[in-house]
C-alpha cells in the first residue's frame, strides 16, 4: 500500500513539474516537455544575436527560434560560439542546428540542409567615417577585414585579385569593425543589414560605402546537417510558417530593427 502511495506521489511530481515547464520556459530551455535539440549561434552579430545592455544574449534569430520550439513543443539549449564554428559544430554533430545569419548557398548546400529562408541580406563594404575610400578601385595595395567562413570573406577573396589587395582574418564581427575603426585595415566586408545597424552605435565609427556587387545577395536560412534532423528542419518550417500568420515574425523584426 505504501509502495502504491509513493509511485502515485512520484507520477503527480512529474506531472506538475511538466505543467511547470510548460508555464516557465527559460533562454536555456524553451517549450516545455518535447525534445531538446542544441542550436549553436554567433557571438557578436547585432541585430540578429548580440548581448544587450542588461548582459542578456538577444536578437531576431534568437527570439525566432525561441518562438518556433515554443510553437512546435520543443526545447532549446543555446550555444554561442562564433559563425565558423558554430557551422562547424552542426558539421561535426556536436549541434543540431545553427541559427546565426547563415547565407543560404548551393556550395553550402553539399553539407547542410536550410529551411526556408528567413531573412534577406547581402555582403557591403564598410569603412571608417573619415575614409575617401569609395570602392573596390580605392583598395590596391591596402589590407581589409573579413570574418572566417562567411559571405563576406568569399566576396572579398572573389575580388581580392582584381583589385589588388590583402585579407586579413576575423572571427567576431565586432572585433573586426575594431581593426577598420582603429586603421589597421582600411575595409571590411559585412552583412549590410548587419553593418547598418551597427554603423547607428555610437562606438562604431564606420560607414557603409556604396559600391556592391550583386552576386553576394542571399538570404538566411535555419542550418541543420545534409540529410540529419529532419524532423528538426520540418518543425522549423512550420513554426516559421505559423509566426508569419500569427504576426509574431513581423513583431520579432520590428523589435530589433523598428521596422518590418
Ligand atoms: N550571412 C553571412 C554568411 O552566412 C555571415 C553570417 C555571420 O557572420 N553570422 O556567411
Amino acid at each position: 500500500m505504501k509502495k502504491l502511495f509513493a509511485i502515485l506521489l512520484a507520477g503527480m511530481m512529474v506531472f506538475s513539474l511538466a505543467a511547470c515547464g510548460g508555464a516557465g520556459g527559460t533562454e536555456e530551455s524553451t517549450g516545455a516537455a518535447g525534445e531538446s535539440y542544441v542550436i549553436a549561434t554567433d557571438t557578436a552579430f547585432a541585430p540578429f544575436e548580440f548581448t544587450d545592455e542588461n548582459n542578456e544574449f538577444v536578437g531576431i534569430d534568437i527570439d525566432l527560434m525561441n518562438a518556433i520550439a515554443e510553437d512546435q513543443g520543443f526545447n532549446v539549449e543555446w550555444r554561442s560560439l562564433g559563425f565558423d564554428a558554430a557551422m562547424a559544430a552542426v558539421e561535426s554533430g556536436q549541434a543540431d542546428g545553427c541559427i546565426a545569419g547563415a547565407s543560404i548557398t548551393d556550395k553550402r548546400k553539399e553539407t547542410y540542409d536550410f529551411s526556408e529562408a528567413y531573412y534577406d541580406s547581402y555582403v557591403c563594404m564598410a569603412v571608417k567615417e573619415d575614409s575617401d575610400i569609395k570602392g573596390f578601385e580605392d583598395l590596391k595595395g591596402k589590407e581589409v577585414a573579413a570574418k572566417t567562413g562567411t559571405m563576406g570573406a568569399e566576396c572579398a577573396e572573389a575580388l581580392k585579385d582584381q583589385y589588388g589587395y590583402e585579407i586579413k582574418y576575423f572571427d567576431q564581427s565586432d572585433i573586426m569593425y575594431q581593426d577598420v575603426d582603429t586603421g589597421n585595415t582600411v575595409a571590411c566586408f559585412e552583412d549590410q543589414p548587419v553593418m547598418a545597424f551597427n554603423c547607428q552605435k555610437p562606438d562604431v565609427h564606420l560607414k557603409i560605402v556604396a559600391d556592391r556587387k550583386e552576386d553576394y545577395s542571399t538570404p538566411y536560412g535555419f542550418v541543420v546537417l545534409k540529410g540529419q534532423n529532419q524532423e528538426l528542419l520540418e518543425k522549423f518550417n512550420a513554426g516559421l510558417q505559423s509566426l508569419k500568420d500569427s504576426g509574431k515574425y513581423d513583431e520579432i523584426i520590428a523589435k530589433y530593427t523598428g521596422t518590418n
